[in-house]
């Protein structure tokens, strides 16, 4: 069995659609969604469509989708980043703000076949409601002090990255493919479908190989050049639409 992990697709169409063929192909039956399937782009409800009708294990909440329901207030978001929510909280309508506002900070999924145990959330497990950035090793054991699975899947930097805990210490990587140890723990950043910040402005998603026991990043390059032109139309902020080129 093969999950794909979609984390921060921040409505994002183009992204999302390109993410979603490519996840078919490799023979991807099950998704989890690590929230802020809104805010920042032009497609909120496109996304929330498609999001919803796949074979989901889990999904969790992110900060922009606390704001875009109400849940959260816009406290700590920058000024474009408040002026998409508002703008996003505006295109929801109230079915999709209710189904929003019931979504979990945090998540265990479990499978049967084979054994499989792991978290989700959006940004941190210690204290998941208040958006902690897991942006190095000292962040990432704050947040694998609260994790009781030997695997957590995160998102919230838009920065794919992995790190792996031992006995002796926690360390920080880039990966492609991934192989699990056993006797380590581990904390993975996702990156970002609609919205990368790592440089690459290739949407990113990684895929859960049950059956081989790896986990696998792959970047994408997508229909930007729409996604830009539709974020304009929109009358979003100008630069939620020049950042997704350069990949910030
Ligand atoms: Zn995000």
């Amino acid at each position: 069995m093969k999950i794909a992990v979609l984390a921060d697709i921040h409505a994002n169409l183009e992204a999302l659609q390109t993410v979603l063929a490519h996840a078919k192909a490799q023979g991807v039956t099950k998704y989890v969604c690590l929230g802020d399937i809104v805010g920042y782009n032009a497609n909120p409800h496109e996304c929330m469509e498609i999001v919803r009708g796949l074979d989901l294990l889990g999904v969790v909440m992110g900060n922009h989708d606390a704001v875009a329901c109400g849940r959260q207030s816009l406290f700590g978001f920058n000024p474009y980043a408040a002026m998409a929510a508002q703008w996003t909280r505006e295109h929801l309508t109230d079915e999709e703000q209710t189904w929003l506002a019931g979504l979990p900070f945090k998540q265990d999924i479990l499978i049967d076949q084979p054994l499989t145990r792991f978290t989700i959330v959006h940004a941190s497990l210690n204290q998941p409601e208040t958006w902690e950035y897991v942006f190095d090793s000292h962040q990432a054991n704050l947040s694998m002090q609260f994790q009781w699975m030997p695997l957590c899947f995160i998102g919230h930097t838009h920065a794919p990255v992995a790190y792996e805990r031992s006995l002796l210490e926690t360390i920080a990587g880039n990966f492609d493919t991934l192989r699990f140890n056993p006797e380590h723990k581990y904390l993975i950043n996702c990156g970002s479908v609609g919205q990368p910040r790592d440089r690459d402005p290739r949407a990113a998603y990684v895929t859960y190989d049950l059956d081989q026991g790896t986990i696998q990043l792959h970047r994408l390059p997508y229909d930007l050049t729409t996604a830009q032109t539709k974020i304009i139309q929109a009358g979003l902020p100008e630069y939620c639409a020049t950042r997704l080129a350069s990949g910030r």
